[in-house]
Order: structure tokens, then C-alpha cells, then sequence
């Protein structure tokens, strides 16, 4: 297999086949130097509905294949996949910003969606129904035909994979859009697939816009399924652009997510975990532990230790794989900076960094220091709305009751955490709280395996895990009568 190296312009991939012809372009830039890295092509309507054409012409023969072969073909992707890795990994961590062993471990999670769900495209299976002894009742379980996708920028492959591997699966085909600003790893997973052997067709991608490209895939009549990741505003607007075709979605928005540490908790393995929930990938990811509420009898003591751990966290340019890379896009970057100014100004008190780094190497690149603040209350705008940063936001907590209240008082519902050694109590506050999926004792506990999704406005469906794969499929009841 032949390495990927980094192009000068990228296209949707189409039938198998890279497409960079047209005249409108868009750039795509290096967070890390703000230089210029490649052309994209701002692809609309006319290239989306040529995605779809060419996933529904592909449909039959894939939905139609054996479910064992189609698993051996996705198992080629994944170890396609892997080979490719590190060439993948450059040209995210270039186009993301996020470090490389990041990066490396995106695909890796992407070759892992691939593989999971290969195990899984023989073992779809329908049930008969006992209707009485004239009849004989059966259920298949069939899938949808054309499937969308729409990506964020934090985490491509890995999106991509999360949800278009269960489709393929189940015997669907998919159009991928990539988030415009982390497009072209994307691209190559699509070329990579079809040089593995997946059948072209069967998994498209649209570079473009999102209004445009992004819109125009959701309101296609003959996308019969989509699976949006990304922010709460755009994630409302695909639900009502999927009515009018009365298309079902799944909605994997934001988080708020709080991490509580107890009294009792281990205080150093609390400060290691909580840091890394808010630090990995510069706090750009959806599930990130950006409410850190702790008991007030260890507050002071957990954030002298957060402190220590963010002033030696390394920043640098994601190819140097340093310990935390730039802000991915322009418009984030001066996101996050006016959160930094807005909790100042709401009265929170920066324990560590709080503004850009000094530092006259990292000035040209997108670069947040990673931030605490505390005397943090949980109604402060820092506190509710979603930062995608290095931003930690510290709440104390006096009892139990009041740490579960606290943790709930948000919009949203993603992930949790829990630090404690009193296993009543891990139980007891894991069934209270308001969130698709709790770690106790850890950060992003749950592998691939584990369903994965939103309580409230994170949205909903699940990803990951057998429970995902039933939703690219829809129950057909065959009744007959026997007697
Ligand atoms: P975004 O909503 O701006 O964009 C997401 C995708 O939607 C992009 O591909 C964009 O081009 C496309 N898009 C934009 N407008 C569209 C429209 N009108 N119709 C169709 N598509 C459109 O989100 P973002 O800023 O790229 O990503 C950050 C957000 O994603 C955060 O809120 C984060 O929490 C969330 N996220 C959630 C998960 C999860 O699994 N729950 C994972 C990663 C990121």
C-alpha cells in the first residue's frame, strides 16, 4: 500500500475516485504557524446529490452481499487503516493541530470502529413472532439505504469512523461531510477504503461548507438516515431540515461536563485524571470534564495540585507531539480567548494561565495556555456554556446532595465523572446524575464497546457499542398464513 503524503488541493471522493476539478476553492491553514496547508474544494448541492447517486447505485450489490463478506472487507479497511497510520496521523496533526500520538491515536480508534463493527455485520438478525398457528411471523431487519454524516473539526477520522462503520455494517451506504476546517484526513480514509477494497460508492465524502455541502446532504430526499456530531445550534437545524423528508437523526452535540471529586478520593490520581479530562486534545472535545466540582474540605488542595500539573504542560506545533497543541480554528481560537475575558469579568479568579502563551515561538499559531478558574459559580456564563478549551472551571461543593445538584444544573447531559473510594456512593450519585455515560474513578472510561451519547441537549441515539448498529437498521414484520 502506497503512503499518504499531504496534498496540494483535495475534492470529494466520488465512485471511488478523487475530484478536484471545479473553480471554488476554500483554504485550509496549520493551527500550529497559521500558514496555508492546502486547496479544498467548497463543494454544494451538484456534488452532494452526485455522493448520493453514486451511494444509492451501490447500495444493492452491498446491502445484498453476504454479512461475513462485508465484514471481511471491512476488516481490510482497518488494517489498511493502521499501515497507513502515521502518513494519516501527519496530515491530521497538521490540519488539527493536535499532537501527533493524538493524531495516531485517532486512527487507531477509527481502524477499531472498523473492525468492532465487522464482527457484527453476520450477526444482524430478525426474530419470528408466535402470532398464533395459522400464521408464521418473522422480523428482518433491513437497512436504510443512503446514510449521512456530518463531522466536526475536533476528531475526524474518529467521528467519521464512529458512525459510518456500524452503517456499513448494517448494510448501508454512506456520504461523509467532513468539518471544512479538518477535511482532508477524510479524504484519504475514503481513497485508502477503496484501495482496501471496499467497493467504490459504498462510502463517499463532500468537501465544503457547512450551509452549503453540510445542508445540502441533510435535505437530500434520498439520505434516509443522518448522524450529526458537532454543536447544539447546527444540530437543531439538521433535525428540522431532516423533517421535511422525515429522515431520523442522531444528534451527538456538546457538553458541560462535570467531574466530581469527594473527600475521600485519591487526591493524586484525581488531580492526574481531572487534568487530562480537560487538557486532552486542548479541551476540544465534547465530553471534556470542563466543571471540575470539588468537596470543599479538598478544594484548595486539589487545585494547588491542578496548578502544578498545567504549568508543565508543554505547548508546541502538534507535529513536535507536545503535550497540547493550538486551538484548531480561527474562529474557536477567538472563542475560547473571549471566555478568558468573560470569566475575569464575571468575577472567577485565574489560578493558572488564563490568556496566550508568552512565549514569541508559539505566537503565530492558535496556542491557549491551559486555564483554571475558580470561585466558580455554577450560574456563571464560564460555568454553563460550552468553552471547547483548555478551560477548567472549579466549583466547591459541602455535601453529597449538593455536589448531584450541581452537576445536573446544566443544559446539557454528555459524560460525568466521579472520584471516590465509598463504592455505596459511586452507585448512588452514578444513577443520579444526568449524563449518557459516567466514569468513576477515571476520565473516558469506555472503550469502543460502550454506548456512547447524550442525556438532554447533548443530543441523542447512541454511538459505539452493539446498541449503535440498531440504528442503521428498520424492522420489517413478514406474516404469513399457514393454516
Ligand atoms: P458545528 O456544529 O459548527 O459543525 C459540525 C459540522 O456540521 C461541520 O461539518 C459543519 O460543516 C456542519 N454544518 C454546519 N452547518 C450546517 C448545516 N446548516 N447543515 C448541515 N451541516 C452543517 O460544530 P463544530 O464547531 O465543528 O464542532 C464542535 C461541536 O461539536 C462542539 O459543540 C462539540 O461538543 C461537538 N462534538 C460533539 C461530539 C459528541 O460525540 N457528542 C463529538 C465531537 C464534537
Amino acid at each position: 500500500m502506497s503512503g499518504v503524503e499531504l496534498l496540494e488541493a483535495y475534492g470529494s471522493v466520488v465512485d471511488g475516485e478523487h475530484r478536484v476539478g471545479g473553480d471554488s476553492w476554500f483554504t485550509t491553514y496549520d493551527p500550529g504557524t497559521g500558514e496555508a496547508l492546502a486547496r479544498v474544494h467548497r463543494g454544494g448541492e451538484r456534488e452532494v446529490d452526485m455522493a448520493v447517486r453514486s451511494a444509492y447505485a451501490a447500495w444493492h450489490a452491498w446491502k445484498t452481499m453476504p454479512g461475513v463478506e462485508r465484514g471481511r472487507i471491512m476488516l481490510k479497511v482497518s488494517a489498511a487503516l493502521l499501515e497507513n497510520a502515521e502518513g494519516l496521523a501527519r496530515i491530521e496533526s497538521l490540519d488539527n493541530g493536535k499532537p501527533l500520538r493524538g493524531a495516531m491515536q485517532d486512527i487507531a480508534v477509527a481502524a477499531r470502529y472498523f473492525e468492532y463493527y465487522a464482527g457484527l455485520a453476520d450477526k444482524l438478525q430478525g426474530e419470528t413472532i408466535p402470532i398464533g398457528d395459522q400464521h408464521h411471523s418473522y422480523t428482518r431487519l433491513e437497512p436504510y439505504g443512503v446514510t449521512g454524516h456530518v463531522v466536526p473539526w475536533n476528531a475526524a477520522m474518529q467521528q467519521a469512523a464512529r458512525s459510518v462503520a456500524p452503517a456499513l455494517a448494517a448494510g448501508n451506504t454512506a456520504v461523509i461531510k467532513p468539518a471544512e476546517d479538518t477535511s482532508l484526513a477524510c479524504v484519504h480514509f475514503a481513497l485508502i477504503a477503496v484501495e482496501a477494497g471496499l467497493p467504490a460508492g459504498v462510502m463517499n465524502v463532500v468537501t465544503g461548507l457547512g450551509a452549503e455541502a453540510g445542508a445540502a446532504l441533510v435535505r437530500h430526499r434520498d439520505v434516509r438516515r443522518i448522524t450529526f456530531t458537532g454543536s447544539v445550534p447546527t444540530g437543531q437545524e439538521v433535525m428540522r431540515q431532516a423533517a421535511a423528508n422525515l429522515s431520523p437523526v442522531t444528534l451527538e452535540l456538546g457538553g458541560k461536563s462535570p467531574n466530581i471529586v469527594f473527600e475521600d478520593a485519591d487526591l493524586d490520581v484525581a488531580a492526574a485524571g481531572s487534568a487530562m479530562a480537560i487538557n486532552v486534545n486542548a479541551g476540544q472535545v465534547c465530553a471534556a470534564g470542563s466543571r471540575l466540582l470539588a468537596h470543599r474540605s479538598i478544594h484548595d488542595e486539589l487545585v494547588e495540585r491542578l496548578v502544578e500539573i498545567d504549568r508543565k504542560v508543554r505547548l508546541g506545533h502538534g507535529i513536535e507531539d507536545p503535550d497540547m497543541g493550538p486551538i484548531t480554528t480561527a474562529a474557536q481560537f477567538a472563542k475560547v480567548k473571549d471566555y478568558l475575558e468573560l470569566g475575569v469579568s464575571e468575577g472567577a479568579r485565574v489560578a493558572v494561565g488564563g490568556d496566550v502563551p508568552s512565549d514569541p515561538d508559539l505566537r503565530a499559531g492558535q496556542f491557549i495556555l491551559p486555564t483554571i478558574f475558580t470561585g466558580v459559580d455554577n450560574g456563571m456564563r464560564i460555568a454553563q456554556e460550552e468553552i471547547f478549551g483548555p478551560v477548567l472551571c472549579v466549583i466547591p461543593f459541602d455535601t453529597e446532595e449538593e455536589a448531584v445538584r450541581i452537576a445536573n444544573d446544566t443544559k446539557y447531559g454528555l459524560t460525568a465523572g466521579i472520584w471516590t473510594n465509598d463504592l455505596g456512593r459511586a452507585h448512588r450519585v452514578a444513577a443520579r446524575l444526568d449524563a449518557g455515560q459516567v466514569s468513576v474513578n477515571d476520565y473516558f472510561a469506555g472503550g469502543i464497546q460502550a454506548p456512547f451519547g447524550g442525556f438532554k441537549e447533548s443530543g441523542f441515539g447512541r454511538e459505539k457499542g452493539v446498541e449503535a448498529i440498531y440504528h442503521y437498521v428498520q424492522t420489517k414484520t413478514v406474516s404469513m398464513k399457514i393454516g
